[in-house]
């Protein structure tokens, strides 16, 4: 089979021949259709430290997909050949505390899917049958491409209650973006998102936000003051890994406002603990998909109406995939597919 493959150390992917992987007694092949590019992808293929400290080449890469089960092993009763499915991409020890009490999400042993183990851009990809999520018949496969990074904006999203709330999104990345339209869904009051990119202060608009700001430009105390808003934002969600905008969440905050922490920071934050403290906030660390919680939540939302397709800016042929991936870096992108049927 056709793979993307981090050959050895340094920057760049390979399109390769390879075996198409073995499939264990629980395992479930799967014929993958359409693949989503994330930030962990870029980061494996331009080698950067964290890559170099992570990734042991060779290896497949790719964690976001849907597909169609073409195999499956003798344990196997749940998925049969023609099911279209995705995959949960951490695959976690099934035996730890945490995996034994049902907090799946919570285990210490995870391995990432294209990350510690042979991933999804190729035409197959193996995953144990405890990893794979039916789609229903009908989904729009470019949604169903994407429920990993969804999953990670509905996990956040929905780690605070949001009826009736205010909720801060600092970074609109696709995640961010994402986030957006689910809170908006959840029927939350405001939606500021605070993004310095002008495409994707577009496209967080698309997706509901009642305002968008350049922080660069204009600070949240007025924006606040703009929409009547008196005691702060009772939900932020930080989907930007930058430091100034988690620290200016935490000061717009309402006493007892929750603070979800999604965005990877390259390197360490200074917080105010003191403000912390006295506004009684709650800041929430947030890994990853709750199995299968989330994907329950992201399935029902689809299907009740929640519309995330506007996110999805880019589709190429898997052959094109530089191209592809410099959609994906360039910023002025949301969702970047790529297609591995043709
Ligand atoms: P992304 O890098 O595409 O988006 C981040 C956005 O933040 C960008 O649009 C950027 O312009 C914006 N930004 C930068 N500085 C800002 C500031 N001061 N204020 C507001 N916005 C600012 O990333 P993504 O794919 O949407 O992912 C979001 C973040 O979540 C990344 O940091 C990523 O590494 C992380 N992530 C975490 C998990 C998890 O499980 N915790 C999973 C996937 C991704
Ligand atoms: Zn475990």
């Amino acid at each position: 089979m056709l793979a993307l493959v981090k050959s050895g150390p340094g920057p760049g992917l390979d399109l390769r021949d390879v075996p198409v992987p073995s499939v264990g007694i629980n395992d479930v092949l799967i014929r993958v259709h359409k693949t989503g590019i994330c930030g962990t992808d870029l980061h494996i293929e331009a080698w950067d430290p964290w890559a170099a400290r992570t990734i042991a080449p060779p290896i497949v890469v790719g964690h976001e997909f849907v597909g169609e089960v073409t195999e499956v092993g003798a344990n196997v009763a749940d998925f049969h050949p023609g099911d279209l499915v995705s995959g949960e991409g951490h695959v976690v020890c099934g035996r730890c505390r945490h995996c034994l009490a049902g907090r799946r999400h919570l285990c210490a042993y995870t391995i990432g899917l294209g990350v510690g183990r042979d991933g999804a851009f190729a035409e197959y990809v193996v995953l144990p049958m405890t990893n794979v999520w039916h789609h229903w018949p009908g989904i729009d496969e470019e949604v169903a491409a994407i429920f990993d990074p969804f999953g990670n904006a509905v996990h956040a999203a929905l780690s605070f209650p949001i009826l009736g709330e205010d909720v801060l999104v600092s970074g609109a990345g696709p995640i961010g973006l994402m986030a957006t339209a689910v809170v908006r869904h959840s029927g939350a009051r405001y939606v500021v998102v605070s993004e310095p990119n002008g495409f994707r202060r577009e496209l967080a608009a698309r997706m509901g936000a009642t305002v968008t700001v350049d922080p660069r430009e204009r600070d949240l105390t007025a924006v606040q003051s703009d929409l009547g808003m008196k005691e702060g934002f009772d939900v932020a969600l930080e989907m930007s890994g930058n430091a100034t905008a988690l620290r200016t969440a935490i000061s717009n905050m309402a006493h007892g406002g929750g603070v979800a922490i999604l965005g990877l920071p390259t390197a360490d934050i200074s917080l105010d603990v003191n403000h912390i403290i006295f506004n009684q906030l709650t800041l929430r660390g947030i890994y990853g998909r709750e199995m299968y919680e989330t994907w329950y939540q992201m399935t029902v939302m689809i299907q009740s109406g929640l519309d995330i397709r506007p996110v999805i800016t880019h589709r190429f042929d898997f052959r094109d995939f530089e191209a592809a991936f410099a959609a994906a870096r360039s910023g002025d992108s949301g969702k970047v597919i790529m297609d591995w049927q043709s």
